[in-house]
């Protein structure tokens, strides 16, 4: 299967809940203020959310009263258009020239951050980049494990103390260790408990500026990862996380589990952080880059 196809696959529920239905409602329907109506509430139901459905709907309206959208058939290419308006600056995680590059991931226990870091050795690894992974979950010892299994499927090299230990000082082991070694790439873990009390922000600030210590212009890239099954909590999650650190951001994961997509326009809207990564699945090459076109023509398609 082409990557454009298992896009669409990976984004089939919302691809159901959301343009299956507008094509029914559009089924031999005239374009009047009823239909766009209709079309907000499934905008809303798909967690697009309540801003930018409004401010979608409220874009094809004038469009309407200037003539420009005659029948469904251009209405479906308008909400295409509108959509990707909203989330068009949208990039991929790109690696600058910055050696070693380091990304830090944060976000609630679940969400996908050990897998994510997982599926990007795998492929900064196939593009020939060294890469050192530290086991920042010092949590739970399980954490360790599961980052060292990547860590050998991947065959890069991982930096762990006990669990247990100060996650700064596995951060600040794995930036010399790569500085000393000539890394590439240095991707750091972190536990994700009690997203809501002060002590795990604490930790991921001190994280954070232990890597910057030794390395001042790192961390180059604070991903926020969030899970996409978990809807509107993920604007709550975000301005949580934001306060805490600086998020670049987002990895949105668990696309394929969710009819509700529509959370990645949501995101744009609310919280102005760029969808760098989504997840949909839970295979190695299941980790994409967010490009707004290509995710908005599969889900149409
Ligand atoms: P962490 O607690 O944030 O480190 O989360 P994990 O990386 O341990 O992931 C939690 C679960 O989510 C695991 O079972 C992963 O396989 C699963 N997972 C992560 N990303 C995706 C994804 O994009 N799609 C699906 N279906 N599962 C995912
Ligand atoms: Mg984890």
């Amino acid at each position: 299967m082409g990557l454009f196809d298992r896009l669409k696959q990976g984004l089939s529920k919302t691809r159901k809940n959301l343009v299956e239905k507008a094509e029914q409602l559009f089924y031999r329907r005239v374009v009047d203020e009823k239909l766009l109506n209709e079309l907000e509430d499934l905008l809303i139901m798909a967690d697009v959310g309540p801003r930018a459905s409004a401010d979608i709907i409220s874009a094809l309206k004038e469009k309407v009263k200037k003539g420009e959208i005659p029948d469904t058939v251009e209405l479906k290419k308008a909400l295409k258009d509108e959509i990707k308006k909203i989330i068009r600056d949208g990039s991929g995680i790109n690696i600058t020239a910055d050696r070693p590059y380091v990304i830090l991931t944060v976000g609630v226990n679940g969400t996908g951050k050990t897998t994510t870091i997982g599926k990007l050795a795998g492929r900064f690894a196939n593009e020939g980049l060294k890469v050192i992974l530290a086991a920042g979950d010092t949590f739970r010892a399980a954490a360790i494990e599961q980052l060292e299994i990547w860590a050998e499927r991947s065959g890069v090299q991982i930096v762990k103390h006990k669990s247990g230990a100060d996650p700064a000082a596995v951060a600040f082991d794995a930036v010399v260790s790569a500085k000393a070694k000539n890394a590439d790439v240095v991707l750091v873990d972190t536990a994700g408990r009690l997203h809501t009390k002060i002590n795990l922000m604490e930790e991921l600030k001190k994280v954070k500026r232990v890597i910057s210590r030794e390395l001042p212009a790192a961390p180059h890239e604070v991903l926020l990862v969030v899970d996409a099954t978990s809807g509107q909590n993920v604007i709550h999650q975000a301005k949580i996380f934001s306060e805490a650190v600086h998020i670049t951001g987002i990895a949105l994961t668990k696309l394929d589990g969710t009819a509700r997509g529509g959370i990645v326009v949501a995101i744009k809207k609310e919280l102005n952080i760029p969808v760098k990564l989504i997840g949909i699945g839970e295979a190695m090459d299941d980790l994409r880059d967010f490009n707004a076109d290509e995710f908005v023509d599969a889900l149409f398609e």
